[in-house]
C-alpha cells in the first residue's frame, strides 16, 4: 500500500492511495470524517438572551463554530484523569458578554485557554439591536464526528477510483470525443487522441467520450474506453481548520491500525479459549 501526495497544505490535501481495496479506502474516509476527535462547544449556560434568536438556536450556532484543537494537550472527558468532573485537560470554557447594537461574532468568544480559540474570528452568531443583550458561558469538549457533525474535522472528504483511459488503434483522430469531454482531459495529437499531460486525474469517468465515439458510426464498441483502477484511489480532504489536513490523515490511519490491533487481540483470546 502506498500514499502519494499531489497537494498538501494546512487545510487541504490531495493524495493517491495505491495497492488498497475499495473497502480500505472507504474505511479511511469514514475514519477521517468520524473518528478523528476535535473540540466543539457542547454545554451552554445562557444567563441573558434578549436577542431575536431562541436559546436553542444560539446554542446550535455556537456548537458549529470550529475550534483550534491541540490533540496532544486535550483528552476526552470520559478518558480524563479528572474522571468526568471537568478540568483544563478535557474542557475549555468560553464566555460572551455583548450588548447591541452589534453583530456578535465567533471572535467575541473569550476563551480560558489563550491557545484554544475559534478558527475564524469572523463567523456571525447573532445580530443585536439597541438594548438587546447576550451573556453566555459555553464549554467545549473533545469528541468524534460519529457523535455529532459539529465534531467532524473535515468539511469535505471523499475519494474516487483512479481513472484509466484506453485508446485502441481503431481511433482515426476525428476529435469528437475531445469536443464532448467536459473536463478537458483529451486532445488530438498526431492523428490520434490522447490524454493531455497532467489531466488524467481530472477525468470524472462520465464516459461521454465513449458515447461520442460510438456516435461517429464506429460500431458498437468505441475506440476509447474510460474505466477505473479498482486498487488506486484519488482522495481529497478539506478541513474546517480545527486540525491540519496532515493530522487528520495520520489520525485516521492510526485509528484503523488501533482497531485492527484490537480485533487481532480479541481473535487471539478467542482462539486461546478454545484450546
Ligand atoms: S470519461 Fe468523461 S471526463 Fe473522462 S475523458 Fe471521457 S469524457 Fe472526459
Ligand atoms: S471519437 Fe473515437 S475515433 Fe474520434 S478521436 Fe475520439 S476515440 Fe478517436
Ligand atoms: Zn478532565
Amino acid at each position: 500500500m502506498e500514499i502519494e501526495f499531489g497537494r498538501i497544505e494546512d487545510s487541504i490535501a490531495q493524495f493517491t492511495l495505491s495497492g488498497a481495496s475499495e473497502a480500505f479506502a472507504n474505511a479511511l474516509r469514514r475514519a477521517m470524517i468520524g473518528e478523528v476527535p476535535t473540540l466543539a462547544i457542547d454545554n451552554i449556560r445562557i444567563y441573558d438572551n434578549t436577542s431575536v434568536l431562541f436559546d436553542e438556536m444560539l446554542a446550535h450556532r455556537l456548537g458549529m463554530v470550529p475550534i483550534k484543537t491541540d490533540l496532544a494537550k486535550f483528552a476526552r472527558k470520559d478518558a480524563c484523569r479528572c474522571e468526568g468532573a471537568g478540568c483544563p485537560i478535557c474542557q475549555v470554557t468560553f464566555t460572551i458578554t455583548a450588548e447591541g447594537p452589534k453583530t456578535v461574532v465567533s471572535g467575541d468568544l473569550v476563551s480560558d485557554d489563550a491557545l484554544t480559540t475559534p478558527v475564524d474570528p469572523g463567523i456571525p452568531i447573532v445580530k443585536l439591536w439597541e438594548d438587546q443583550k447576550v451573556v453566555i458561558e459555553a464549554v467545549a469538549y473533545l469528541n468524534n464526528g460519529t457523535e455529532h457533525a459539529k465534531w467532524q474535522p473535515t468539511v469535505a472528504c471523499g475519494y474516487k477510483e483512479y481513472p484509466v483511459i484506453d485508446i485502441n488503434d481503431r481511433c482515426d483522430g476525428c476529435g469528437m470525443c475531445v469536443e464532448e469531454c467536459p473536463r478537458g482531459v483529451l486532445e488530438v495529437k498526431g492523428r490520434v487522441v490522447r490524454v493531455v499531460d497532467g489531466r488524467l486525474e481530472a477525468c470524472s469517468l462520465c464516459r461521454l467520450c465513449e458515447k461520442a465515439c460510438i456516435a461517429t458510426g464506429i460500431g458498437d464498441d468505441s475506440a476509447i474506453q474510460a474505466g477505473a483502477d479498482s486498487t488506486k484511489f484519488l482522495f481529497i480532504i478539506e478541513t474546517d481548520g480545527s486540525l491540519s489536513a496532515q493530522q487528520i490523515i495520520e489520525e485516521g490511519l492510526r485509528y484503523i491500525r488501533t482497531r485492527s490491533d484490537t480485533l487481532i487481540e480479541a481473535l487471539h483470546e478467542i482462539s486461546m479459549e478454545g484450546l
